[in-house]
């Protein structure tokens, strides 16, 4: 059995070709995906396992990587740190898609260094302008949030007294 490799995608019509690096465990997801990617005519590598998802992203260069949240073994979050971290990677795009989003679930994913968020069940339109968007604009792009106020708490406007440590009559 191929264990990473997914090579029923054939890319045809589209204007920019991307390598994009897909990392999911559900064989059905990854069939969607990469037909949708190849669609667009981009070049899909699928990886099922993410203990393998780091080096497939190193040898496979790819100009954006899908990750889904929910997988065994190394989740999507620490995933996206360790693609964020490693020196050849640190500039590519990421995309996480997840089936659940419990609240915090949005602002962790992008605290870990995605880009952008879409949630399962997919909406193919929002799929595709997320792709399209990220490879844009790489990753100074945020197609799917509206602000990144969450990473500008440093300045703490003063007036009024910290929330978080008022009160104490509760554990
Ligand atoms: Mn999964």
């Amino acid at each position: 059995m191929r264990a990473n490799a997914y090579n029923g995608c054939k890319g045809v019509k589209g204007s920019i070709v991307a390598r994009i690096l897909i990392v999911e465990d559900n064989a059905l997801n990854i069939k969607l995906f990469c037909d949708l990617l190849a669609a667009h005519g981009h070049q899909p590598e699928a990886v099922t396992d993410s203990r393998n998802a780091l080096d497939a992203a190193k040898q496979f260069e790819p100009d954006l990587v899908i990750t889904d949240i929910q997988l065994p073994h190394v989740s999507g979050l620490e995933l996206i740190r360790m693609i964020r971290k490693d020196e050849k990677l640190a500039q590519v795009p990421i995309m996480a898609v997840t089936a659940y989003s419990a609240q915090g679930d949005e602002e962790r994913i992008r605290a870990a260094g995605a880009q952008a968020y879409v949630s399962k069940p997919i909406s193919v339109m929002k799929f595709a302008q997320t792709v399209d968007q990220l490879l844009e604009h790489g990753c100074d792009s945020d197609p799917t949030g509206e602000s990144q106020d969450s990473w500008a708490n440093e300045s703490d406007g003063g007036g009024g007294g910290g929330p978080s440590e008022a009160g104490g009559e509760e554990a």
